[in-house]
């Protein structure tokens, strides 16, 4: 942290400002520029968080330099990370796909979108029981019967299962039939969910916010981790922007900016990122591109009949396409060494 003096801070000022940084164990190192001081300080920055130096006479502001997440950081952790989720390894070599219906409508619906998603090549079959729908008129879900259905579904085909926890009560069922935990763009900063989250036992797939930036994000996952849960996975899934003809902004940037950032492994969610199927195609092989380490994609057996986003959704011949593209794109880029971290 630096702290910058104002232009006519006295030495008596100054020699407080240092006294306080002393009084906690820290170092305070003055710098001189032409127009004013600034006091460089070396230790660990949270230990000033008992001192209001801002509130100091002689203190025009001070500037954080270090970042406030720790254990989800590439300094802190300079490998990548690979989390592995019951033998699917995300962050490694092969990207991982994850797909299925925005929400379990029935048993019939959620067994055929897994034939068709296992078919083409996904490891994990997604699925909301508990939907936080905008509207709460809208189907809410099925709750512990979706979660039964997806279970029966894993049984069927040997996909994964990552469904939403929306609640603390949510989460002892949800880990009871799910492999990992979808913590969703609403809930990205419910830090008791977050909490909660982060002392169960399995793997955490984290959304980013509606309107998060990187650092809260960053800072979310810190929160689970912080509760000795290593095993989080980000997801890009789109960010409020002024532009209204796309559901949110697919923020590509974030993956790159990720890989520099964290050592946490970024999928991208096409589906929520764009809210429209025709884009979906694209902007997956985009992520993939700029190297983000899966996806996820809703898939229905017929968009048309969906209970939520259908006009998001895949068809069958679409996700076939969708997965072959990436089986391509994905072998192109590890076999030209195009892998882009740090
Ligand atoms: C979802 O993936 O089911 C979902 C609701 O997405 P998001 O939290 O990104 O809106
Ligand atoms: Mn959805």
């Amino acid at each position: 942290m630096v702290i910058i003096m104002t232009p006519d801070a006295s030495r008596e000022n100054i020699a407080e400002v240092i006294k306080a940084v002393e009084s906690v164990g820290l170092e305070g190192k003055i710098m001189e520029g032409s127009q004013q001081k600034i006091i460089g300080v070396i230790g660990d920055k949270t230990k000033l968080a008992s001192v209001a130096v801002d509130a100091l006479p002689g203190v025009e502001s001070s500037v954080a330099i270090s970042k406030s997440y720790k254990l989800a950081s590439r300094e802190f952790h300079p490998q990548s990370s690979i989390i592995d989720v019951d033998g699917i390894k995300i962050g490694g070599d092969e990207p991982v796909v994850m797909a299925g219906p925005c929400a379990v409508e029935s048993r019939e619906q959620l067994f055929e979108a897994a034939d068709i998603v296992k078919s083409f090549g996904a490891q994990f079959l997604r699925g909301g029981a508990y939907k936080p729908r905008t509207s709460p008129y809208s189907f809410q879900g099925l709750e512990v019967v979706g979660l039964k259905y997806l279970a029966e579904a894993r049984e069927r085909t040997g996909l994964k299962i990552v469904t939403e926890v929306t609640t603390v009560e949510g989460i002892a069922p949800v880990a009871e039939y799910a492999d990992m935990l979808q913590i969703g763009a609403r809930n990205m900063q419910n830090f008791g969910l977050l909490k909660e989250v982060g002392k169960c036992k399995k793997p955490i797939l984290l959304k980013r916010g509606l309107a998060a930036t990187i650092d809260e994000w960053l800072n979310a996952a810190e929160y689970i981790m912080n509760e000795g849960n290593p095993n989080v996975v980000l997801c890009e899934r789109g960010i409020r922007t002024y532009e209204t003809y796309t559901r949110n902004t697919l923020d590509l940037s974030a993956v790159a900016a990720i890989k520099h950032l964290s050592h946490l492994p970024i999928i991208v969610d096409p589906s929520h990122g764009t809210g429209k199927w025709r884009m979906v195609k694209p902007m997956a092989f985009a992520a993939i591109a700029a190297g983000a380490d899966g996806l996820m994609t809703e898939v229905h057996p017929n968009p048309a009949k969906a209970l939520s986003d259908g006009p998001q959704s895949l068809t069958p011949e679409n996700f076939k396409e969708l997965m072959e593209g990436v089986k391509k794109l994905s072998k192109f880029m590890r076999d030209e060494n195009m892998i882009f971290v740090g």
